[in-house]
Formats: C-alpha cells, structure tokens, sequence
C-alpha cells in the first residue's frame, strides 16, 4: 500500500517526537539517580545516610518501601550504624537488616543469587518483606545486590505497588549504578565512623576518652533541657591506685584500670557514657536518670568494684572506688534560658560532682556522696 507522503511525514513526526522524549525521560531519570548517588557518597554519618537511603529514596522515586541488608562481617555493623540511638534502631528494626555471619548464613549465600528485576524478586526476597507494615500488597521490586571488591556486602531492595514498575528485561543501567554508589556510600560510612571510634576510645580500657567525652556531655544536656529529663553525671575514682602500683606493680595497676572500666560497663546502659577522665578516674553520664535511681545504680557498681577479687602470685587482694555525683535538674530547675550554654552548664555539673567526689574521699572512700543545694551554702 502506498501511503501519501504528507501521512508518512507525520507517523515520522511521531516517532520522533516519542523517541525525543524517552531520551528527555532517560536524561532526566539519569539526573536524579546521579544526584541521589553522589549525596549518599558524601553522606558524613550514618544518621545522614540512614536518613538518605530509608526515607529520602522512598520519597523521592515514589517508592512504597525500601529495605536495606548488611552483612555484619566484623560484627559492629548496628553500632556503627546507630551509634547508641535507641530509637533510631527500634525506628528502623524492619527496613534496615542486619545479617549475622553464623546465624543468618543461609540467607548471606542467596544474596548474590537475585536478579535485579522481574517476578521472582519479591518472592526470593520475602524475608526482607516480612516485618514491614505495609497498607496494599508490593507487586514488583528491585534488587541491588551491594558489591565491594567482588564481594558482596548487603542488598538494597525497593518496593513499589505498581507491577509495571520493575518488570524483567527493563533497561538497569540506572539501578546498577545506583547500587554500585550505595555500597560504597555504605563502606565509607561504615569505615569512617570506625575511624572516629578509635580516636574516641581509651586505648588501654576501650571505654571512651575525654575528648569524646567533652563532646556527648553538652549534646547530652541540650537534649536532657529539651526533654525536661534529669540527668546524672558520676565521677568514679580508684582508692589508693598509687598503693597498688607500687605494691603490685604498673602492670596490675593497668589490669585494674580495664577490669574497673569494664565492671562499671556491665552495670549501665548502652545509651550512657563511660569514659576514661584521667589516670584513674572514671566519669558516667547518665541520660533521663532520677538521682535516685543514679545512687542506686552507682551502689551497685561500687558493690561490684569491691566483690571482685584479684590475684597476684596467690595473694587476693580487692580494689575499691569512691564515687560522686550531681544531678542537672538540681541546678537547672524548670525553664531554662532561652538558649542554654550547655557547655558551661556541662563545666560546673563536673565540678560539682568532682566536689562530691571530695567529700567521699574525705569521709573515708568506698562510698557514694551526691553533691546538693546545700553544699552551695557558705
Ligand atoms: P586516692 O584514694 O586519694 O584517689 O589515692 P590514689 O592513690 O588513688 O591517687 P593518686 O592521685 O595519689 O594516685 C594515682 C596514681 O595513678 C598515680 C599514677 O601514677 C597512677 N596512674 C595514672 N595513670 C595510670 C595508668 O594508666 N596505669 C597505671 N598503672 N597507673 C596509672
Ligand atoms: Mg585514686
Ligand atoms: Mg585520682
């Protein structure tokens, strides 16, 4: 059949014109993967990528969920991740997975097994699915496996409801992209944060140091004036330290220092701070804590300090710690300032637990002293 030129000139047209607008399309969505990558690569903690990988990507590709695995290969995955924020670990428990080496083993061998679109993705990827909390059924997903040196170290999935959304054969240049940025967002993130842990940390003890300590202190009390929260800070400090190094030798002094730092550990939270203050010197940083419940918990510790026994060539010998504490309600009662200077704030809470600290010294060590409004009095 033969069409008339003028027809066979407007089906060009249209061809055209369709063509023009995939490759707008294609450049578009080629934008807005490249501009999501390279925010997530420069994403600085792992609040900011958490923020970037398990909201922002939802919103911004119209997704109805996204989850996110992690091989936890040094086992310090979830810390790293959340950073002691409780809530932020209860928050994503479902859409960010952590993988155990030895317990989720056979989940970890799949991983690599996955296609990246098409039917079989939501069904090989129902353990991932399983905790969400979602309104209407997922019909399609896509699978970005995360590769670093061969090796794969996570897996991305994103959900939609719209089954043409990621059916098999699609082009994935983009998704494969996009995964390639996200694992290494991801060991960056990770890598760095191990980085600031190591320059954080007491190197004999592991707990934190004084510099780290100086940092969470003003943060910890902004957030306690915010929340109208109490908050207890604890000075802890060996008893004649001096004594047992030149009986036993600095050798033990050091043995005593790690096991005081890990007794103390074992008896607080994971959200409060323990960090090394100086030589033998210990300061806790209690968050939402009632003095009360601190003096107890500070009874326990000093009871679990003295009951523990130690051994040097078959003699026993025990240690004991003096502690001393104040509370920020006692001087900070209702309304604070309008912008409190959380560091001067943090400043005089030390001293007047180191003042406490005095007192217990002074009436004879092993025991607790609280530092109140009284001492204040001339
Ligand atoms: P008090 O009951 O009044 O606290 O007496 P003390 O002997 O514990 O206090 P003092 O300040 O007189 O002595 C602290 C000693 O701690 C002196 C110092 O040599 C020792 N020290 C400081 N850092 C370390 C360390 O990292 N390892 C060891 N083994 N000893 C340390
Ligand atoms: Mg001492
Ligand atoms: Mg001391």
């Amino acid at each position: 059949m033969n069409i008339p030129g003028h027809i066979k000139n407007s089906l060009l047209q249209t061809k055209l014109d369709d063509l023009i607008r995939h490759a707008r399309d294609n450049e578009k969505k080629q934008t807005q993967y490249e501009t999501f990558g390279f925010e997530i690569i420069d994403a600085n903690t792992p609040t900011e990528l958490r923020y970037l990988l398990l909201s922002q990507l939802k919103v911004r590709f119209q997704l109805q969920d996204v989850v996110l695995c992690l091989i936890d290969q040094h086992r310090d995955t979830a810390r790293l991740f959340f950073d002691q924020d409780e809530k932020a670990r209860t928050n994503y428990e479902n859409r960010l997975r952590i993988l155990d080496t030895a317990k989720d083993s056979r989940i970890i061998d799949t991983l690599d097994k996955v296609s990246l679109t098409g039917a079989d993705v939501l069904e090989k990827c129902h353990w991932m699915i399983a905790g969400l909390n979602n309104k209407a059924p997922f019909k399609s997903a896509a699978y970005l496996p995360l590769m670093r040196r061969k090796r794969i170290i996570g897996a991305l999935l994103l959900l939609s409801d719209d089954a043409k959304r990621y059916p098999q054969g699609i082009g994935t240049f983009f998704l494969q992209k996009l995964s390639a940025m996200t694992a290494v967002a991801i060991e960056n993130c990770l890598n760095q944060q191990r980085l600031r842990e190591i320059s954080y940390q007491d190197v004999l003890t592991r707990v934190y140091n004084r510099r780290y300590f100086d940092l969470r202190l003003k943060d910890e009390i902004a957030r306690s004036l915010r929340w109208k929260d109490d908050l207890v800070c604890m000075f802890l400090d060996v008893d004649y330290f001096k004594r047992i190094n030149d009986t036993y030798g600095h050798q033990i002094g050091d043995d005593v220092l790690v096991r005081t730092a890990s007794l103390i550990k074992m008896q607080v939270r994971a959200c409060d701070i323990v960090a090394r203050y100086g030589g033998e010197e210990f300061v806790v940083v209690l968050p939402a804590t009632s003095l009360q419940s601190a003096h107890e918990i500070a009874e326990r510790l000093r009871q679990s300090v003295h009951s523990n026994l130690y051994d040097f060539q078959g003699e026993q010998f025990r240690v004991s710690i003096s502690i001393g504490m104040a509370n920020l309600k006692n001087f900070c009662p209702s309304s604070p300032q309008d912008k409190p200077n959380c560091e001067s704030i943090g400043t005089l809470l030390l001293a007047r637990a180191d003042a406490a600290l005095y007192q217990a010294k002074e009436s004879g060590r092993n025991q607790i002293a609280v530092f109140t409004n009284d001492d204040l009095k001339p």
